[in-house]
């Protein structure tokens, strides 16, 4: 149903499963014993076989008059009445199994979604802009489906788009801020934001960062500081979504500072404007504090000439630990977006020395740890993947915390424990 048949489709394995009946939710809940429903929507999670099944009642919906959510949410009776709400064609697919012993079954497209997914085009079910109308958030999940499965957007769809972009701002932020989190979180973040700038949906969504489009700054590799914060959220080297928004959203400060030609002071201004949106979009005040204040401290005016002194008070400043492994990050990204990613960044290198040198045993990266990845297949078994750079990160995050552990036995010790718990 929906986008896990379009993933079978592509050929990939879906991230989750989403099943519709034409059973009522309590029914479903009886059938499984297993299974948690929790939501008003009806949707029933069953537990099978290691993973979560999403079980839900075939719908129609009712009105939308607030272009945030249904109204109200009526049962619907049929298979084609439940496609019949989906947002993309590509997302109106469903296996029905005719057979389930034999695996047979086949698939209901009534939309085309199929061919349109082989001919890589996103299109709304029907009017677009009386989709658009229902629920705006399918404005943003349009730039996300379009950026992650590299699809164009049909041209009725994107205008019809481009002309209810504004309603987007009737978004709770939780929605708003999910979507923009999926963006970060695919490679090559940028393609989603200059996407939805050219929809008109980054003017509504994060108007801070769209006023950047023409403020003009003398980096080598040219452009507006838009570009160059596009370049940079691509630039930061960790596939850790709010350390990349701190990455597109550290130059913000420039607008309203931009009249001086120095943007002197744009790091505080910066700071306050992305609280307040991050607020907006009800970010966990967690995330709020590490990215307002990497903003703050974005510009690190490093030279030789610094002392030792001067390279404590920074650690102070930065905070030891998780904060100055962000901080250099988010400053090698800065650099190779200002400068082109060949040139390096050699006052960063020497600053990161001289750090390790007034700390002895402190780690700042995951090269500095006393196992690499090797180490680690070859002593716990294990085999190349994801996994691995997992460890690492959880053995990185526990010497951040406490140099101490830094040392061969106490890391192969802990990763057996991570190991373990993986299993439960
Ligand atoms: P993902 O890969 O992120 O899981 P998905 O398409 O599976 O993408 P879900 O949020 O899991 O998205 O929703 C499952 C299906 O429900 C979608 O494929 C789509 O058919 C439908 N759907 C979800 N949200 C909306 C919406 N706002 N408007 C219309 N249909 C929706
Ligand atoms: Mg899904």
């Amino acid at each position: 149903m929906g986008g896990c048949v379009r993933d079978l489709v592509r050929g990939e394995s879906p991230g989750d499963w989403d099943v519709a009946t034409s059973d009522r939710p309590e029914v479903v809940a009886a059938l499984f014993p297993d299974s948690t429903w929790e939501n008003p929507f009806g949707t029933v999670t069953v537990r099978a076989s290691g993973m979560a099944i999403e079980v839900t009642t075939y719908r129609s919906e009712g009105g939308y008059r607030d272009s945030r959510h249904p109204d109200e949410v009526r049962w619907g009776s049929s298979l084609a009445e439940d496609l019949a709400r989906r947002d993309f064609t590509i997302n109106a697919l469903a296996w029905v199994a005719d057979d389930l012993a034999a695996e047979r079954g086949h698939l209901v497209d009534p939309y085309g979604g199929e061919a349109d997914l082989r001919a890589g085009i996103l299109r709304a079910v029907g009017d677009p802009e009386e989709r658009f109308a229902e629920d705006a958030l399918r404005l943003l999940r349009g730039a996300r489906f379009a950026t992650s499965l590299d699809l164009a957007i049909d041209p009725p769809t994107e205008a019809a788009i481009r002309r209810l972009a504004p309603t987007a701002e009737r978004l709770s932020g939780e929605r708003v801020r999910d979507e923009i989190l999926r963006l970060l979180a695919m490679p090559d973040p940028s393609r989603g934001f200059a996407l939805l700038e050219r929809l008109g949906l980054l003017a509504v969504v994060l108007p801070e960062l769209a006023a950047l489009r023409g403020v003009a700054q003398g980096k080598v590799l040219g452009g507006d500081a838009l570009d160059h914060s596009l370049r940079t959220v691509d630039a930061v080297a960790a596939p850790d979504a709010v350390l990349r928004l701190a990455g597109l959203l550290h130059d913000v400060g420039k607008a309203p500072t931009a009249a001086d030609g120095h943007f002197i002071g744009h790091e505080s201004e910066g700071a306050a404007l992305v609280e307040a949106r991050m607020r907006a979009l009800a970010f966990s005040r967690a995330d709020i504090d590490r990215v307002t204040h990497l903003v703050r401290h974005h510009l690190i005016q490093y030279t030789p000439e610094w002392t030792d002194a001067a390279v404590r008070r920074f650690i102070k400043r930065i905070g030891p630990g998780q904060p100055l492994v962000d901080v250099l990050i988010l400053r090698r990204a800065d650099t190779a977006a200002s400068a082109g990613p060949e040139v390096g960044d050699a006052a960063a290198d020497e600053l990161e020395r001289r750090i390790a040198a007034l700390r002895p045993g402190a780690v700042l990266s995951v090269g500095g740890l006393a196992v690499d990845g090797a180490a680690l297949m070859r002593e716990l078994h294990l085999d190349p993947g994801p996994r691995i750079g997992r460890l690492l990160d959880d053995l990185l995050q526990a010497a951040l915390d406490d140099p101490s552990v830094n040392d061969r036995e106490q890391l192969l010790a802990l990763a057996r424990v991570r190991l373990a718990a993986e299993q439960d």
